[in-house]
């Protein structure tokens, strides 16, 4: 559907948990208590809410968490949400340390795609940023995820003094392996906050040294904030989410549902109406419609990254999905 900026609306990104078997310390910190089970969407109603954006032409779905792969049946819950009539993209945002046993489960369900973060390839700083010892696992799913024929993308948050130096490495990965290799610019959530991001430009620079012929990809016509790039030497593509310094509400398509059944209608803004209570008491798909539609479409103009009057902050991602 159409927002009131005229913005077609055509993906939501899920959050099915708030729990991680991680702790990226920019993310979610240790002391974060969890949300108690109860309140935290079952899969039946999640799907009956996609089954009411699909009606609203929303029909490509990223399910995320916290770690989507530490909730229990998510995989049969992907592959009911991928047969729901209508929908045509279903991917994933995973930490890639439990992937690999799912992985072959996950081609023959026909996922979409699989987005994996990787901030570091030093398994010392990815210990001291995770709290866990599990870059080999995740260099494995990357690479059997590959070969079981997944599109892969890889996101990479840059952070100064942590991981800067290594990004032509980590960009790298795309010359060996058919990845997008993408740069996130830190967001100032509460975890975030502590650490220094390093501007997409001066990615972007950075980059530029090892390989020279990075240009825009122009035949790109993919909606939603990341810009691309492409390089001879790569077989994958660079690409940028400038979320601080870019300017990308205008072209935004996406909203959000949290594991909490708040549908949040932009990443950095309070704004949105929670699905719960209406999903819970037994409203029609259609009844579901309604309230999703006069919601999207007062969907805000433009985030408030910097605004410190926004009312609650935006708490830690782990709780909204990235
Ligand atoms: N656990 C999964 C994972 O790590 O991919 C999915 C959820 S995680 C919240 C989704 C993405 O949000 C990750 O790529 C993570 O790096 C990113 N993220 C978390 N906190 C962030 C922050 N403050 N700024 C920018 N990206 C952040
Ligand atoms: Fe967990 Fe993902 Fe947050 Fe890391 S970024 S703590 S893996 S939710």
């Amino acid at each position: 559907m159409t927002d009131a900026q005229g913005r077609i609306i055509d993906y939501m990104r899920i959050s099915i948990t708030d729990r991680c078997n991680l702790r990226c310390k920019y993310c979610m910190p240790d002391d974060l208590p969890s949300v108690c089970h109860h309140s935290i969407l079952r899969y039946e109603e999640i799907l009956r809410i996609c089954a009411a954006a699909v009606g609203l032409g929303i029909r490509n779905f990223r399910v995320t968490g916290g770690e989507p792969l530490v909730r229990r049946g998510f995989l049969d819950f992907l592959t009911k949400l991928k047969q729901l009539p209508g929908a045509e993209s279903v991917s994933i945002t995973t930490n890639g340390v439990l992937l690999e046993p799912y992985l072959d489960d996950l081609a023959a369900m026909g996922l979409d795609g699989i987005n994996i973060s990787l901030d570091t390839l030093n398994p010392q700083t990815y210990r001291e940023l995770t709290g866990t010892d599990a870059l080999d696992a995740v260099l494995s799913s990357i690479h059997k995820a590959v070969v079981a024929n997944l599109r892969v993308k890889l996101n990479c948050v840059p952070l100064l003094g942590i991981n800067d130096r290594e990004l032509p490495e980590i960009a790298a990965l795309a010359q060996t392996l058919p990845v997008d290799v993408r740069f996130i610019e830190l967001m100032p959530t509460e975890a975030g906050r502590p650490f220094r991001p390093v501007p997409g430009e001066r990615v972007r620079n950075i980059l530029r040294e090892r390989y020279p012929d990075l240009r825009p990809v122009t035949e790109w016509r993919g909606s939603g904030p990341a810009r691309y790039e492409q390089s001879d030497s790569l077989l994958g593509r660079i690409g940028y989410i400038d979320a601080l310094t870019g300017h990308f509400c205008r072209a935004c398509n996406r909203i959000r549902l949290t594991g909490e059944g708040f549908l949040k209608l932009c990443l950095y803004h309070d704004a949105g109406i929670s699905l719960r209570e209406l999903v819970r008491s037994g409203a029609t798909v259609e009844e579901l419609q309604q309230v999703m539609a006069a919601a999207i479409e007062s969907k805000p103009e433009h985030h408030y990254f910097g605004d410190a009057g926004m009312q609650g902050g935006i708490g830690n991602m782990s709780r909204i999905g990235g």
